[in-house]
């Protein structure tokens, strides 16, 4: 990743810890533009800072992020591979949900972050960040089922907060992490076939995909069950 991308996504986190254009900055303590690695190829998106985030300026510190530091350790993964930020970056006064407005004026901050890390992989975390991908899905109907769209997956999960509140949906939970480093080989493998060469460094310039000669409306990622033989790289695949 060009200098020039990093100093955008630290510019942006700036830019977040300072903002004023809705009334979330009146009550946080502090703001939440996300945290990771920018080099990531995959991108957690929650809903808003909770209490402990807002004291410590991070996503995912309370017990959700207990939790979902265990589902990164089931696949091998560590908070600090990924990039996890959230769909309002303020805290809504006692957890409520964030407002359409609100999600709305935070949504060019969000945008932006995606656009510069371009993840092959955007996971979403409850309901509001999968309203972003997924309008008008219910979580218990399509968690766990990924969607191709420009060379990017995107994949919808139950909220962590949600598993702790109801710990019997624990192994769904499971069972939709450990299909990320699938779908993510999927993905890369998509990418190989038509993506151009890396931008070069000081490229400004967010990276552009090409897509592979196969409509990505044709191309879907797989459930386990229908996997293809590893040993033949996908070209289209069958999702749902
Ligand atoms: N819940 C979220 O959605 N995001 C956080 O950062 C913490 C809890």
């Amino acid at each position: 990743m060009s200098e020039v991308r990093i100093e955008a996504l630290n510019q942006i986190a700036a830019e977040v810890r300072t903002c004023t254009l809705c009334d979330l900055h009146k009550t946080r303590t502090r703001a939440v533009p996300g945290a990771g690695n920018y080099h990531t190829e995959i991108m957690f998106i929650g809903e808003g800072p909770g209490f402990n985030e807002d004291k410590q300026g991070l996503p995912f510190v309370g017990r959700s992020g207990d939790f979902l530091e265990k589902m990164f350790k089931l696949i091998g993964l560590s908070r600090d591979q990924v990039f996890i930020t959230n769909v309002v970056k303020c805290r809504p006064p006692d957890n409520r949900d964030p407002l359409p407005f609100e999600i709305d004026t935070c949504k060019p901050y969000l945008d932006q972050q995606i656009n510069l890390i371009d993840p092959l992989m955007v996971v979403t975390l409850g309901r509001f960040s999968m309203a972003r991908y997924f309008p008008g899905g219910k979580i218990t109907q399509i968690h766990g089922q990924a969607k191709l769209e420009n060379g990017r997956a995107y994949y919808p999960l139950f909220h962590p907060a949600a598993i702790l509140r109801n710990p019997a949906q624990q192994p769904l939970m499971e069972a939709d992490f450990q299909r990320i480093p699938e779908i993510l080989a999927q993905v890369r493998a998509l990418r190989s076939q038509g993506a151009p060469p890396p931008p070069s460094a000081g490229d400004d310039a967010p990276p552009q995909y090409t897509p592979p000669k196969t409509s990505p409306e044709d191309v879907a990622v797989s459930k386990p069950e229908d996997a293809p033989n590893s040993d033949t790289p996908p070209t289209q695949l069958t999702l749902f």
